[in-house]
C-alpha cells in the first residue's frame, strides 16, 4: 500500500468531497500547501537524481483544463481524468515526455465535473462514443488511493450510452470485479516479458498478477484487451516475446482467449529519458540504442523502419500461431 512521504495540496480541495476524504485519510502525513499543482518550485529545482524520491509524494489539486483530444484507436477521445503521473517508474514512461522529472502522481478531486463532461458529450453524440480516461496515469493504481474507479463506473453506467476505457500495468482489480458495468468498460492490460518488467517497469505488478487480473476481469464480464507494450528490442527480444506469447496462451482462461483483442506497440524513447534515467537509476539498463533507433522530431526516438518491420513480422506470425482467432487492432 502506497504511503506518501508528504502531501502537497491546493487549498481549494477542501471544497470537494474527495479532497476532504483524502485529507482525512492522510491526516498523519506531513502537508505542504501549494498554489498550483503545475508549478511546485521546490520540486522543479530538484536534480534528476531525486526523480524516484519525488514520486513518494502525493500532489492533490483540481484539474483546470478539460480538453478532449480526438483519437482513432480503441477510443474516440482521450480525456483528461482524475489523475496524471504515477508512483511507479517505468524507464520509458511516456508521461516523462510531458512532465519531465515532475511525473509524480497528481490527483484531481473535481471528479464530478470531469465525469459530467464525459456523460454530456456521450449523450449528445449520434454515435456510441468511447472515452479513454487513462492516458495520463494508471487508474487501477490510482484507485488504491482514491477509490475513484467504482465511483466512476457506477455513475457512468447511469447515463444512457457510451463506453470508457483505460490501460493498466497493475493487478489490483478486485474493487471493480463485482460492479454492474453493463459491458460499457473496456480494460486493457499491458504485458511484457517478466525479465523486462523486472529490469524496466519498476514498481508495477508482476506478469503472473497481470494475467490473473485479465482472467478475473473476463470472469466478471468486462471487455478486455491486452497491450503487448511497449515492445523493447533488447538483445534476446525474440526469445523473450515468444515465451511471453506462449505463456499467455497457456495461462489465459478459455473465456479470456475467446474474445480478447490485442494492441502491439513498439517502444518510443526521448531525449528527456536519456537525461533523467542515468541520474535517477544509475544501475538500470540503457534503453537508448543508437544502432536501432532514429529521431522522430521533438526530441523523440523510435525504432528504425527495418527493425519495426522485423518486429511486426515476428508478432504477426506468432500471434497467428497462438491466437489465430483474436483480433490485433494494430501494430505500431
Ligand atoms: S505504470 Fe504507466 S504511468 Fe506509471 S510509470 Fe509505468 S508507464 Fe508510466
Amino acid at each position: 500500500m502506497f504511503k506518501p512521504k508528504a502531501i502537497y495540496y491546493e487549498k481549494n480541495i477542501e471544497n470537494y468531497e474527495l479532497g476532504r476524504q483524502l485529507l482525512e485519510k492522510y491526516k498523519d502525513v506531513p502537508k505542504v500547501l501549494i498554489e498550483n499543482h503545475n508549478n511546485i518550485e521546490e520540486m522543479r529545482k530538484n536534480s534528476n537524481k531525486e526523480f524516484a524520491n519525488m514520486k513518494r509524494n502525493l500532489i492533490i489539486g483540481t484539474r483546470k483544463t478539460h480538453k478532449f483530444v480526438e483519437n482513432h484507436k480503441v477510443s474516440d477521445y482521450l480525456v483528461p481524468y482524475t489523475s496524471s503521473g504515477c508512483t511507479a517508474s517505468c524507464l520509458y514512461c511516456y508521461l516523462v515526455c510531458n512532465y519531465n522529472k515532475c511525473a509524480y502522481l497528481r490527483l484531481f478531486v473535481n471528479r464530478e465535473q470531469m465525469l459530467e463532461k464525459i456523460i454530456k458529450t456521450s449523450e449528445k453524440s449520434d454515435k456510441e462514443l468511447t472515452f479513454e480516461i487513462g492516458s495520463n496515469s494508471d487508474l487501477i493504481l490510482e484507485n488504491t488511493i482514491t477509490g475513484n474507479l467504482p465511483w466512476t463506473i457506477e455513475n457512468f453506467v447511469k447515463s444512457k450510452k457510451g463506453k470508457l476505457t483505460f490501460p493498466t500495468k497493475f493487478d489490483m482489480v478486485e474493487p471493480i470485479l463485482g460492479l454492474n458495468h453493463q459491458g460499457r468498460i473496456i480494460v486493457r492490460v499491458s504485458v511484457n516479458p517478466e525479465e523486462i518488467i523486472n529490469k524496466v517497469e519498476f514498481g508495477t505488478s508482476r506478469l503472473a498478477g497481470r494475467i490473473n487480473a485479465i482472467n478475473q476481469l473476463k470472469e466478471a464480464g468486462y471487455k478486455v484487451g491486452i497491450l503487448i507494450a511497449p515492445v523493447i528490442f533488447v538483445e534476446n527480444w525474440e526469445k523473450l516475446y515468444l515465451e511471453l506469447i506462449e505463456r499467455l496462451n497457456q495461462e489465459l482462461s478459455k473465456k479470456a482467449k475467446s474474445d480478447i483483442f490485442f494492441e502491439i506497440i513498439f517502444m518510443t524513447y526521448s531525449y528527456v529519458h536519456t537525461k533523467i534515467n542515468p541520474e535517477a537509476f544509475p544501475n538500470a539498463i540503457n534503453l537508448y540504442n543508437k544502432e536501432l533507433m532514429t529521431g522522430r522530431g521533438k526530441g523523440k526516438y523510435w525504432y528504425k523502419e527495418s527493425i519495426r518491420q522485423e518486429g511486426e513480422k515476428f508478432f504477426r506470425e506468432n500471434m497467428k500461431k497462438y491466437f489465430p482467432k483474436n483480433e490485433i487492432l494494430y501494430i505500431v
